[in-house]
């Protein structure tokens, strides 16, 4: 097979590609939030991948593609809440939207395109692992996600965390054992979705999601992480 260089977002170079699994190439790629309608900058990145994963086809690799849709979001709840309907009405005329326009421009389908909201279960299985593994904590029905713990945390984004820390936005919260801990599971507040968990009723935290889906569908290890690059440094 032809050899193909991409560009490594750790090593900060071009290498030659090495699939995982022979003649294989496994994407995930962030999807959008369907909070609104998609506009051309939220456009860019699935054409993008759309050109990576259709010449990855071409050069012989069997591809497995897969996008998500964050339908679970402060912003897609403030919207339901503006609006008086609920917040799958606003996921799914949203995510309609995405089609529409994701459509017009060509761009291909994913071959699977998993929901925050229809995989809690294995979301809140994840969160109960790194508990037990000493990774992430409870805190009166939030669970933090323990950034000392993990020794490499930073290193996709090239940021320690003592940097971090100096330039830290002010989010004093001082039951957390480090400032820059993150929610894996908020608990529920009025007004808001809810699932029931064994920390309490609530909902999954941002950071858990692409962790979750990615594993259960691409597996532990996969080729392709896509996303904007503002989102570097949280994954
Ligand atoms: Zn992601």
């Amino acid at each position: 097979m032809r050899e193909i260089k991409v560009y490594n977002t750790i090593t900060r170079e071009k290498e030659v590609f090495k699939p995982v699994k022979e003649g294989e190439a496994k994407i995930y790629v962030c999807g959008v939030t369907p909070y609104n309608h998609p506009h051309i900058g939220n456009a860019r990145p699935f054409v993008t991948w759309d050109v990576i994963r259709r010449y990855l086809t071409h050069v012989g690799y069997k591809v497995t593609y897969v996008q998500n849709f964050t339908d679970v979001d402060d912003k897609i709840i403030n919207t339901s809440n503006g609006e008086g309907v609920s917040w799958d009405t606003i996921a799914n005329r949203y995510i309609d939207s995405y089609f529409e326009v994701m459509d017009a421009l060509h761009v291909k389908h994913a071959d699977v395109y998993p929901r925050v909201s229809e995989h809690i279960d294995e979301i809140i299985e994840m969160i109960a692992t790194l508990i037990k593994k000493g990774f992430a904590y409870e805190l009166d029905g939030d669970v933090y996600y323990s950034v000392e713990k993990f020794e490499d945390y930073g290193k996709l984004s090239g940021r320690t965390l003592d940097d971090m820390e100096a330039g830290a936005r002010v989010d004093v919260d001082d039951r957390k054992q480090n400032p820059m801990d993150f929610a894996l599971w908020k608990s529920a507040k009025p007004g808001e979705p809810y699932w029931e968990s064994p920390w309490g009723n609530g909902r999954p935290g941002w950071h858990i999601e692409c962790s979750t889906m990615s594993n259960k569908y691409l597996g532990e290890e996969f080729d392709f992480h896509g996303g904007g690059s503002d989102l570097i440094f949280p994954h």
